[in-house]
C-alpha cells in the first residue's frame, strides 16, 4: 500500500497518518517531522531548512526529494509506506513518480483532507503538539489532560513556531499556490479521493477507510 496524505496545512494528515501507519504495519514518512528532527539536532539540513519553516515557506524541492529518495531506499518502506506532507508542488509529484519507477512500485491512491480554510487557522492556532511522540493536542478541541502534558508518553506539549497566526496565513497563500495544482495533477490520472476533514478524528478516520475500501 502505497498513498500520500494531500490537503493543507491543520487539514489533520498527521493525526490519521500516525494512526493508520501503526496500523497497517508501514512507515508513516512526514517530510514536515524529518525536517523538524534535523532542525532539533542542529544538522546542516536543519539549520538550512528553518529558514524556510520559519516563515511558512516550502523547502527546497531538491532538498525535500533527496531526504525522500533516502527514505524511501530504506528496507521499511518496501512493504508500502504513508506519505504525510509529501509531494507539496508539482515538481516532487514528478520526482516521486520517477522515484518509484526506478524502485519498480507504485502509487496506489491520494486521499485529500477537504476543510475550509476558516477552520484550519483555529485548528492550527490552537495546536499543541507532544515533542517527544509528536501527538497532537488542540486547546479547545482536544485538550490533554493535564495541561501542557501529553496523555500518550507524558512529554512536553509545545506550540509549533510556525502554528503563529501570521505564519499560518502565509502557508495557507503557499498551499493554495503551490500545493493545491496537485488536485488536478493526481484527478487527472484517476488517483485522488476525496474526504471531508471536519469531524472527529474517529469519523474521518472510517471515511479514510471506506475510501480506501479497507
Ligand atoms: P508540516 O509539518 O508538513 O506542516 O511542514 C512544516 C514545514 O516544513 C512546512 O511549512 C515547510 O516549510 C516544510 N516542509 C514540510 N514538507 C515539505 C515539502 N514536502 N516540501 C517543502 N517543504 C516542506
Amino acid at each position: 500500500m502505497r498513498l500520500v496524505f494531500l490537503g493543507p496545512p491543520g487539514a489533520g494528515k498527521g493525526t490519521q497518518a500516525r494512526a493508520l501507519a501503526r496500523e497497517w504495519g508501514v512507515p508513516q514518512v512526514s517530510t514536515g517531522d524529518m525536517l523538524r528532527e534535523a532542525v532539533t539536532t542542529r544538522t546542516p539540513l536543519g539549520s538550512e531548512a528553518k529558514r524556510y519553516m520559519d516563515r511558512g515557506d516550502l523547502v527546497p524541492d531538491d532538498v525535500i526529494v533527496g531526504l525522500i529518495a533516502e527514505r524511501l531506499g530504506q528496507p521499511d518502506a518496501k512493504k508500502g509506506v504513508l506519505l504525510d506532507g509529501f509531494p507539496r508542488t508539482i515538481a516532487q509529484a514528478q520526482a516521486l513518480d520517477r522515484l518509484l519507477e526506478q524502485l519498480g512500485q507504485t502509487l496506489d491512491r491520494v486521499v485529500y483532507f477537504d476543510v475550509p480554510e476558516a477552520e484550519l487557522v483555529r485548528r492550527l492556532t490552537g495546536r499543541r503538539v507532544c515533542r517527544r511522540c509528536q501527538t497532537a493536542f488542540h486547546l479547545a478541541y482536544a485538550p490533554p489532560a493535564r495541561d501542557g502534558v501529553c496523555d500518550r508518553c507524558g512529554g512536553e506539549l509545545y506550540q509549533r513556531e510556525d502554528d503563529s497566526e501570521r505564519t499560518v496565513r502565509n502557508r495557507l497563500e503557499v498551499y493554495a499556490r503551490q500545493t493545491a495544482p496537485l488536485l488536478d495533477y493526481y484527478r487527472g490520472r484517476g488517483l485522488l479521493s476525496t474526504v471531508g476533514g471536519e469531524g472527529t478524528i474517529e469519523t474521518i478516520r472510517q471515511s479514510i477507510r471506506r475510501a480506501l475500501g479497507t
